[in-house]
């Protein structure tokens, strides 16, 4: 049976990528689309040839429909979730998971006793070149981790510069853009939980109303390996990189944290460099597929609600780190909920 997919959000993410990944399986079907707009909506609807636009979350959620993918602004993330968890759809959603991590963990608590399943869209853990790496780390080719550093910053191209430089009460900020990112990727790859990180941001001149458009970060993990990471949205030329150092070898990824299957990683060893070879498959379609399986009870999604908060937590705490001057514990207990 196809999963009929209602889009919460007529947004440029979606465009891009959401809607070909579902189109992309066997068994998805884009059903519908929401815009708090009804020409944008129907605008939308044309251009991506989707059956029927809604301007409102209830009429969405009393289409047929069996699961919704939320990439709206994230300040409408909780209250759009809440009400898809309570008409009993699955659902996808963007990253952050909501403004707060408090927020993050109401809407995971209510999914999991709605017994629906709830994804966080971390397409980063669906990159072959991240999955290479961590089953690199756990099969011991790099010994012991020590430490990692994640190269993230990058330009935020002309059609984005909106909400995210502007709008701090939509969560724009570079932390909670791209921070999110990185600490999931830093979880997922080293299969450790962040403890505590320490931050500064700045703005370099294209984020405006206090918000940040460039961070770095330090990390200790529990397992005590310490990591660093730069998100930035101003830096035209950086490129992107993903590094592990281990006692008995590097891991070194080039042009990983990106939306495409692209980049390399090398092995570094005793016994010299070796280019690993990894699965090149979209990774949104990753995503929706491993969704997908998650809804027919086989596995779960490639990040789930957990993932989200976990996520959130990590970038909340190093927003307060770069207020306060101090290290901020991320609190262990967030990873679980009750
Ligand atoms: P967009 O700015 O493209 O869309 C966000 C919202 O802006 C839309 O829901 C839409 O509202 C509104 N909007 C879009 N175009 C217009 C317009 N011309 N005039 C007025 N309003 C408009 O956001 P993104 O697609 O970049 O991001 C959406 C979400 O997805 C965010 O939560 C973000 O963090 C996440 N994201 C995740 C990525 C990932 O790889 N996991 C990558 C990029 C974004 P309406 O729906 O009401 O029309």
């Amino acid at each position: 049976m196809s999963v009929r997919w209602g889009l919460i959000g007529a947004s440029t993410i979606a465009r891009q990528f959401m809607i070909n990944a579902i189109r992309a399986q066997t068994d998805g079907e884009v059903a519908a689309v929401m815009s708090s707009s009804t020409e944008r909506a129907e605008a939308y609807a044309r251009e991506n040839g989707i059956p029927a636009a809604v301007s409102t979350v209830e009429a969405l959620l009393n289409s047929d429909i069996d699961a919704v993918y939320i990439s709206t602004t994230n300040e409408l993330h909780l209250d759009q979730g809440m009400a898809a968890i309570k008409a009993g759809k699955h659902v996808l959603c963007e990253k952050p998971l909501a403004l707060t991590s408090a927020d993050a963990r109401k809407m995971v608590a209510a999914a999991r006793q709605a017994g629906i399943v709830f994804g966080t869209n971390h397409h980063l853990r669906n990159a072959g070149a991240h999955r290479a790496m961590r089953e690199a780390i756990a099969a011991g080719r790099i010994g012991k981790p020590i430490a990692a550093r994640v190269f993230h910053s990058v330009f935020l191209p002309a059609n984005l510069q909106g909400w995210r430089i502007t709008r701090p009460e939509a969560g724009g900020g570079v932390v909670l853009d791209i921070t999110v990112h990185d600490a999931d990727t830093l979880r997922f790859v080293l299969g450790d939980d962040p403890a505590e990180v320490s931050a500064f941001t700045q703005s370099a001149g294209m984020a405006g109303s206090g918000l940040e458009d460039g961070a770095m970060c330090i990390w200790r993990f529990k397992s005590g390996v310490i990591a660093q990471s730069h998100e930035g949205f101003t830096t035209k030329y950086a490129g992107t990189g993903f590094e592990v150092h281990g006692t008995d070898g590097s891991l070194i990824a080039a042009n990983v944290m990106t939306q495409k299957p692209v980049g390399s990683v090398l092995l570094r060893t005793a016994s010299g460099e070796e280019e690993l070879n990894f699965d090149r498959e979209d990774l949104y379609a990753r995503s929706v597929r491993q969704f997908h399986a998650a809804i027919r009870d086989e596995g779960q999604p490639a990040a789930t609600g957990e993932d989200g908060i976990w996520s959130l937590a990590s970038a909340e705490a190093a927003l307060q780190s770069s207020k306060t001057g101090k290290a901020v514990a991320i609190d262990p207990q967030l990873g679980s909920i009750a």
